[in-house]
């Protein structure tokens, strides 16, 4: 009940989206967030990354996934799928048990530009629903399926309570016959401090890459964090606070849009 009235609320502001409502960006922000303020990567002073896989969760493979990262004590941010996490419940218990971390990526899995403002709420409220009953707590993160969204998206997810997360290393382990080496060798020439590596959960090349990467990266000096524990990071956390205290005002242009694949 809850939700339907938060969802009610969203609906009723963004019934009219204007540009007035939008959350202001300035030119530093530009720098760290791209120009919806959806999160691309978090520069960090530090060498921390986070791993990142999305779909699921699937039999087999999430497992699989669980191990590898328990093997090598590294923490992982999950964009979970609602309509498999309620196929697959016990294995979005084990992603919590494991200390990973959950973040929503809709219920339905479908492509959020193509659906009116009312289904894109309803994609990320139900999935969020389901969720939190894992988690114990409300979610804070969201990726859009395929990487598709526009101002729209982003904003409702917003007005949600979500921030919009994408990536900044791809090392594209959905690619067909890709190697684990591959992946590894992309995901690392690829690695920045603050930096968000893009995986997929429910592929076998990706659990053989997972252990690589973060051998390599670490002997690198890097640490492997949740997409969270980037956000919040002591060097993050004026900016982001900074953003939320903005008067809404919109810039005179919008600066182009990045290109959801690159
Ligand atoms: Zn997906």
């Amino acid at each position: 009940m809850l939700a339907l009235t938060a969802l009610a609320g969203v609906l009723g502001v963004i019934a009219a989206p204007s540009a007035a409502s939008l959350p202001s960006l300035g030119p530093d922000e530009h720098a760290l967030y791209g120009p919806y303020a959806e999160v691309w990567r978090v520069p960090s002073q530090r060498r921390e990354i986070a791993l990142t896989f999305d779909d699921g969760p699937f039999p087999f493979y999430t497992p699989m996934l669980l191990h590898a990262l328990d093997l090598e004590h590294a923490s992982a941010t999950f964009f979970v799928v609602g309509r498999s996490a309620q196929e697959f419940p016990e294995l979005v218990e084990r992603i919590v048990a494991s200390g990973d971390e959950i973040g929503n990526h809709t219920f339905n899995h479908y492509h959020m530009t193509r659906l009116t403002n009312g289904e894109i709420a309803y994609q990320i409220v139900a999935a969020g629903q389901l969720l939190e009953r894992f988690t114990g707590h409300r979610l804070a993160l969201f990726r859009p399926p395929f990487g598709r969204y526009d101002r729209r998206v982003v904003y409702i997810a917003h007005a949600l309570g979500y921030q919009t997360i994408f990536w900044s290393d791809i090392p594209g382990d959905t690619e067909k016959d890709v190697s684990p080496e591959s992946i590894a060798a992309r995901a690392v020439a690829q690695a920045t401090p603050g930096g968000i590596i893009l995986l997929h959960s429910g592929h076998d090349a990706t659990i053989d890459a997972v252990p690589i990467i973060i051998a390599r990266l670490r002997s690198q000096g890097y640490e492997f964090v949740t997409v969270g524990r980037l956000l919040s990071g002591p060097t993050q956390a004026d900016t982001i606070n900074r953003m939320r205290s903005r008067t809404p005002e919109e810039p005179a242009t919008l600066p182009p849009r990045k290109s959801p694949k690159r």
